[in-house]
């Protein structure tokens, strides 16, 4: 018998509230409007396809940027909302809600163009690419282009002891009683949480750039050697991780290292990086038991891997191992590992 992860999810769609906090964060929904709305010469005339239309707001940019036709499709009852929503806007000549898996719909062509907003946190939590780059088999011309274009997901190292003191050290006394036992689980998890970008005390490392144009399923699930260089003295009481989005006019690379300075004027960047102005993605926390001492220079090598909870396909397993090298020291210290989901 085939396993149901998708009834639940499908069913959290279908409340305002999500939907409500999607469309009031700005980062998001103007990074997408901005690059729409800035070309139409990619929209003007073409025929698109929104994955996850939800609320129905990203057909109705792709239709005001000129496209002739947009076929909105969602599985969630949002899409009958998103239905009353277009014809309000008086635009139900050029889109047409489709409500349906997209894995199991049918579409009359092919499209010219798919937008979907299928990030979720830490990037590939919820795994709703997958469903995207079924589409863009299925349903994309071969001249197509993906909508964004391009995802990175970032690691750095995290000291937050104002994180640590609220989330860890508050169960040492609480009204004056002991509670460790209730502090137990919290390293089994990652932890999604707006932190202090000044905590982040190393450079960054981009572990995996998602070319939405050509990356393919197995692909998202991956083991990848990562480093790390301390910026200042300090104890490391976590990983951080975040992902950036990029919108190419052509789908191409972009440069993660160079982060937005390479785009063209038309070309559009967001981060959920603890830097930049919070997201409702927030930032991801990967909660380290043993805490380690680094200076200026140390380094923190190792190898992340990222694969599908075989409990829950919707979910991920987060698996680290590292060391760590004192700057100029020759041999590397002892390997460390730990597992979050
Ligand atoms: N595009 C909207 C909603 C994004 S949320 C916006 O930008 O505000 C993602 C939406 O995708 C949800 O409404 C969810 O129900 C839908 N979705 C996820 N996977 C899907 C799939 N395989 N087929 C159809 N809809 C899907």
């Amino acid at each position: 018998e085939e396993r149901d992860d998708d009834s639940h999810y499908f069913e959290s769609y279908a409340y305002n509230e999500i939907h409500e906090i999607m469309l009031k964060d700005k980062i998001r929904t103007n990074a997408y409007r901005d690059f729409i709305l800035s070309n139409p010469a990619i929209f003007k005339d073409a025929v698109v396809l929104d994955v996850g239309c939800g609320s129905g707001i990203l057909s109705m940019f792709a239709a005001q940027s000129g496209a002739k036709k947009v076929y909105a499709v969602d599985a969630s009852a949002v899409a009958f909302k998103a239905e009353r929503n277009i014809k309000a806007n008086g635009l139900s000549d050029i889109i047409t809600v489709v409500k349906g898996k997209v894995e199991n719909i049918e579409l009359p062509e092919k499209v010219d163009v798919i937008v979907s907003e299928w990030m979720g946190y830490f990037l590939l939590y919820e795994c709703m690419l997958d469903s995207v780059l079924h589409a863009r088999e299925r349903f994309m011309k071969p001249t197509g282009l993906m909508v964004p274009s391009q995802t990175s997901i970032i690691l750095t190292l995290f000291s937050g002891a104002s994180l640590i003191n609220d989330r860890i050290a508050f169960w040492e006394d609480v009204y004056g009683y002991k509670m460790a036992a209730m502090k137990e689980e919290i390293y089994d998890d990652a932890l999604i949480d707006v932190v202090n970008g000044g905590d982040i005390v190393s450079d960054e490392y981009s572990l995996s750039d998602i070319v939405t144009q050509t990356v393919t399923v197995p692909e998202l699930s991956f083991t990848t050697p990562f480093t790390l260089t301390a910026t200042t003295s300090t104890t490391v009481n976590a990983f951080l991780g975040h992902f950036d989005t990029f919108f190419t006019t052509d789908g191409r690379l972009a440069s993660a290292a160079l982060g937005p300075k390479d785009l063209k004027e038309t070309e559009i960047f967001f981060t959920t990086g603890a830097k930049g102005t919070p997201t409702h993605w927030k930032q991801t926390v990967f909660l380290l038991r043993e805490p380690f001492e680094v200076a200026e220079g140390t380094t923190v090598s190792g190898s992340f891997t990222c694969s599908k909870n075989p409990e829950n396909s919707r979910e991920l397993v987060v698996e680290m191992t590292w060391s760590i090298q004192a700057k100029g020291a020759e041999k590397d210290g002892e390997v460390k590992a730990q597992v979050w989901k």
